[in-house]
């Protein structure tokens, strides 16, 4: 692939100049799969946000808290230490690692993002991970439009919705036509919140992964970053 650069920190200090690569879009259009191979390929860190939101939630369930209780998930988002590495979630020293990928959890997280107490605890975190970082690539539903809207490069990756539907199916099972609908309720949550709905940033790049190789995808990606550098 494409020559191989170390991007955004310069010694021990963290560089003004952060290299950060956006990338948002709907359940099951690639985002996971893609940003980790970008953040290889490029050298740079890598954070899933949606793993935050998952983290909170678990534990939101866990302590058997209301999760359409704003200001008890808020305060509980607010004072929760939060470790979300590349293969492990810890939240408040509990290894959330499984729980955050179970049914239940999927579908209270879209609850809880809706919380805006929960987003703006959150997005405090996520500008901080990258500033400690000199940059990375992070993943998410808001990160180009609301969260880093300045990011080097923003991209928005899609699919329909059987084909994120059939990708679920083949990494998890269940029936297609079942999972298709939850992944139609999921996108109608995140869309039609009112605290950073899933859209298209302004300025993104529109990317459709049906069909695509992904390291394809990802050569497309780096070359577009190596074309906003300097
Ligand atoms: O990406 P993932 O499916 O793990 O995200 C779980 C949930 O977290 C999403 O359905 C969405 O409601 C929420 N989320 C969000 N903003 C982000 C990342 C995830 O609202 N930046």
């Amino acid at each position: 692939m494409t020559r191989v650069v170390l991007w955004g920190r310069v010694g021990n200090s963290v560089s003004d100049a952060q290299v950060i690569i956006a990338i948002d879009g709907p359940a099951g259009a690639g985002k996971s799969t893609i940003a980790k191979a970008l953040a290889h390929a490029m050298k740079l860190q890598y954070l899933d946000t949606g793993a935050m939101f998952r983290a909170v939630t678990s534990t939101v369930l866990r302590l058997g808290i209301d999760p359409s209780h704003i200001e008890q998930v808020g305060a509980l988002c607010e004072s929760l230490s939060l470790e979300v590495l590349e293969n492990q979630v810890i939240a408040d020293g509990v290894d959330v690692t499984v729980d955050i990928r179970t049914p239940a959890v999927t579908k209270a997280a879209s609850v809880i993002a809706t919380n805006p107490l929960v987003r703006a605890n959150l997005r405090s975190r996520q500008r901080a991970w990258t500033s400690m970082r000199g940059g990375g690539v992070v993943e998410g539903r808001d990160i180009g439009s609301v969260v880093f809207p300045d990011a080097t490069l923003k991209v928005y990756l899609t699919a329909t919705p059987r084909v994120r539907a059939s990708r679920r199916v083949a990494e998890i099972g269940g029936d297609v036509d079942e999972i298709e609908r939850l992944i139609r309720e999921r996108d109608f949550l995140d869309s039609t919140r009112a605290d950073s709905p899933l859209r298209e940033a302004e300025g993104s790049v529109l990317i459709d992964t049906s069909g695509r190789l992904v390291v394809d995808i990802v050569e497309q990606i780096v070359s577009l970053v190596e074309g906003r550098l300097p």
